[in-house]
């Protein structure tokens, strides 16, 4: 089978012929239909210094994808040939204390597919049962490739009340821009994204952003006063890993303000803490999603009527793979699929 490989420890990425994978009594072997790019799929292919010390090269790579099963092992009762599915590409262990807890999102020994073992870029996958998510019959295959990134979007959105709130998102990239839509639909009441790429703000208001700032020439403080806001936003969402965008968020935050970070910053960063204690704001940070209520609460949202499909840019043949990094690499890009059916 065709598969999108990192072959050696050196930059890009080469589409070659691989052996097809056999699934073990607990895995089923899934058709790859549609994969999308991820920011971590651009860090593996620039090679940069993250990358460099996490990847075993050869490594097949990807992780954002639907496919539809073809086969299951012989323990495998709860699934069968031809369901649509995607799958949680976090491995758990099983048997540290927060898995032997059901709270398997907070395992301590985790295993990223397309990261520490073969992904989802490829013509065929195995994954264990225990990581498959069935999709609603006749869902968008576009969209049901983006479950990763926007179970990202809506574990961190999903951390605080929305009903009524004022939100303010730092980041427009495609899981700020996820991120908007979901506050929407919970039901927030002013969804303010920032970002410094006026497209990415474009964006980010098709899918449901009410006001957005660039931050390059505007404040968000002058936002707030024409919007009549006295006390700042009472949900804070840190989409962009960039500490300017985080101590903005923190300094526009209403007393006893929430903040839940997705963002990864490149490397430390100071923040001003005596905004936070004398504010009483509270920070969390955000991994991955929730096995599986994040999934649940993404299958649901999208039955009741949430579109997330504006936030894809590009749709491509996988042998087009060049193009579809390129675009991201330039920033262009916001979701890029790739069609494996073809
Ligand atoms: P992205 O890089 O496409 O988007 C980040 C956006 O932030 C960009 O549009 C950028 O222009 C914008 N930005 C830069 N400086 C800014 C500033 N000063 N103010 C406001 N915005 C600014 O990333 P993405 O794929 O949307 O992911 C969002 C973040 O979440 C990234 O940092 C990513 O690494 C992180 N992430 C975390 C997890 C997790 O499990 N914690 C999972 C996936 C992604
Ligand atoms: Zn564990």
């Amino acid at each position: 089978m065709q598969a999108l490989v990192k072959r050696d420890a050196a930059p890009g990425l080469s589409l070659e012929e691989v052996p097809e994978p056999r699934p073990g009594i607990n895995d089923v072997l899934i058709k790859v239909r549609r994969t999308a790019i991820c920011g971590t799929d651009l860090h593996i292919y620039n090679w940069d210094a993250w990358a460099q010390k996490t990847i075993k090269a050869p490594m097949t790579i990807g992780h954002e994808f639907v496919g539809e099963i073809v086969e299951v092992g012989s323990n495998v009762i709860d699934f069968k040939p031809g369901q649509i599915v995607s799958g949680e590409g976090h491995v758990v262990c099983g048997r540290c204390r927060n898995c032997m807890a059901g709270r398997r999102h907070l395992c301590a020994h985790t295993s990223g597919i397309g990261v520490n073992r073969p992904g989802a870029f490829a013509e065929y996958m195995v994954l264990p049962m225990s990581n498959v998510w069935e999709h609603a019959p006749g869902i968008d295959l576009d969209v049901a490739a983006l479950f990763d990134p926007f179970g990202n979007a809506v574990h961190t959105a999903l951390q605080n009340d929305l009903l009524g709130e004022d939100v303010l998102i730092t980041g427009a990239g495609p899981i700020g821009a996820m991120a908007a839509a979901v506050c929407r639909h919970a039901g927030a009441r002013h969804v303010v994204i920032t970002d410094v790429i006026d497209a990415r703000l474009e964006m980010a208001k098709t899918l449901g952003a009410t006001h957005t700032v660039n931050v390059g020439r505007d404040t968000i403080s002058d936002l707030q006063k024409q919007l009549g806001m006295r006390e700042g936003f009472d949900v804070g969402l840190e989409m962009s890993g960039n500490p300017q965008a985080f101590n903005d968020l923190i300094a526009n935050m209403c007393h006893g303000g929430k903040i839940a970070m997705l963002g990864i910053p490149a490397k430390e960063m100071a923040i001003d803490w005596s905004t936070v204690i004398f504010n009483m704001l509270t920070i969390k940070g955000i991994y991955g999603r929730e096995m599986y209520e994040t999934w649940y609460k993404m299958s649901v949202m999208i039955d009741s009527g949430l579109d997330i499909s504006p936030v894809i840019t590009h749709r491509l043949n996988y042998r087009e793979f060049e193009q579809g990094f390129t675009v991201m690499n330039s920033g262009e890009a916001s979701k890029v699929i790739l069609n494996w059916e073809e």
